[in-house]
């Protein structure tokens, strides 16, 4: 499955999260609906976008595995958080400048193609696989 969504304004965490499973996902004012994504809005008033409700994190992640099974179907450290562009494997060159500790103690490192920003397996992708497997304890096979 290859979900793409979009995310509105008040939706900050949860298109930071969808990025981080791997998820195409826009964070913009809606601007002309592309059939191709899922809406997600925290907003009652409008119409035919899929209803996240107000509540924690924990609630909107485990609504949104209800519905559209996002952590099933998960690919982290696949995208960039920031650029929602897919990442490629960095080069030895890529790697060159970060700290001595990094590159002894992981062996993956992935960059972003249009904004270069370096990714590793580094304690805060560490901080939050261990926050979605609490919340997923039966699902995810990280
Ligand atoms: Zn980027």
């Amino acid at each position: 499955m290859n979900l793409k969504f979009s995310c509105d304004m008040m939706l900050y965490d949860v298109a930071r999260w969808l990025r981080f499973l791997g998820y195409d996902t826009e964070y913009a004012r809606y601007k002309r609906r592309d059939k191709s994504r899922i809406y997600l809005t925290s907003n009652e008033k409008l119409n035919d976008v899929f209803l996240l409700k107000h509540g924690s994190l924990s609630e909107k992640l485990l609504t949104l595995e209800k519905e559209f099974r996002i952590i099933e179907n998960a690919r982290p450290f696949t995208r960039c958080s920031i650029c929602n562009i897919q990442l490629e494997e960095a080069t030895e060159n890529d790697i060159d400048n970060l700290p001595p500790f990094v590159k002894e103690n992981f062996n993956s490192f992935r960059k972003c193609p249009k904004c270069g920003r370096l990714y590793w397996k580094g304690s805060h992708y560490g901080k939050m696989i261990e926050f979605l497997k609490n919340l997923f304890p039966d699902l995810l096979n990280l």
